[in-house]
């Protein structure tokens, strides 16, 4: 856990330990400031007066590495025709943010890069602004879901990536996906995943629900998929998946059944 900067109670509370103000305060330093609540330990994220989970109103300031995942992203593009991307993204300290993402000359942002802060001085605010990490963190690293919605950061990041081992490592060894009433094991879908990769799948996570107990968690995601159709042209389709996932000793998250809830229907 990261050093205590400063401890705020609610009950306390002047314009200098305003949230924002605090903020905004480290920001000008250099520091991305989060939120840890005394009471239950959640990390807290934008900052607030009160712990969302527990209601505690006693929070400390931590100083976040600054690193972290693209959890979800997405790209607009200006009447210029110049563009950029805004990316949910999870620090490694627990919490997630909204920000900007910057690719590395030449390529692109992916669900699951790892990114690292970097402050925008240009206004006179200092704003936190996110870019890839070094490819050589990236590359060859066996990445590992710490919650079940990371499961398919890892798993859409890894399939984005053309990284099939990334993509299958998801899988324990037991799992089952059922699909059209057949059930698939792992070599199974391996098959069809290198064949998905050989379409140049761009994969996006639209929304993931999850409800998680104990070491189990049931999982949706609804995900739209663009990749080269049979005449070559690119096709999109949304469609949801269901899974029930389990945590690991390790820690980490594995799928261990799926089925198709909504069969991927082609979008405009
Ligand atoms: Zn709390």
């Amino acid at each position: 856990m990261s050093e205590v900067l400063l401890t705020v109670s609610s009950e306390e509370l002047t314009p200098e330990t305003a949230p924002g103000t605090v903020y905004d305060r480290f920001a000008q330093e250099g520091v991305l400031a989060y939120e840890r609540c005394t009471s239950c330990d959640s990390a807290i994220f934008p900052p607030r007066v009160l712990c969302p989970v527990c209601g505690g109103g006693v929070l400390a300031w931590e100083a976040s590495a600054g690193r972290g995942r693209i959890y979800s992203q997405s790209t607009i593009t200006r009447r210029d025709g110049s563009s950029y991307t805004v990316a949910l993204i999870d620090l490694d300290e627990g919490f997630r943010m909204m920000s900007t993402v910057t690719a590395a000359a030449g390529a692109a942002t992916a669900i699951g890069d790892e990114v690292v802060v970097t402050f925008d001085t240009e206004d006179e605010q200092a704003l936190a602004v996110f870019v890839a990490a070094a490819s050589d963190t990236k590359e060859n690293t066996l990445r590992e879901a710490r919650t079940p919605a990371e499961v398919y950061a890892v798993f859409y990041g890894a399939i984005n990536d053309g990284d099939l081992e990334g993509a299958v490592s998801v899988y324990t060894p037991e799992t089952i996906f059922v699909r059209d009433g057949a059930r698939l094991d792992v070599a199974e879908l391996r098959t069809r995943l290198a064949a998905m990769i050989d379409t140049d799948p761009r994969v996006r996570p639209v929304d993931i629900r999850v409800i998680e107990f104990d070491d189990h968690a049931f999982t949706e995601v609804d995900v739209e998929v663009e990749r080269n159709g049979a005449d070559g042209a690119r096709v999109r389709t949304i469609g949801t998946d269901a899974h029930v996932m389990r945590r690991l000793e390790d820690g980490s998250w594995r799928v261990l059944r799926g089925t198709v809830v909504r069969k991927g229907e082609i979008v405009a």
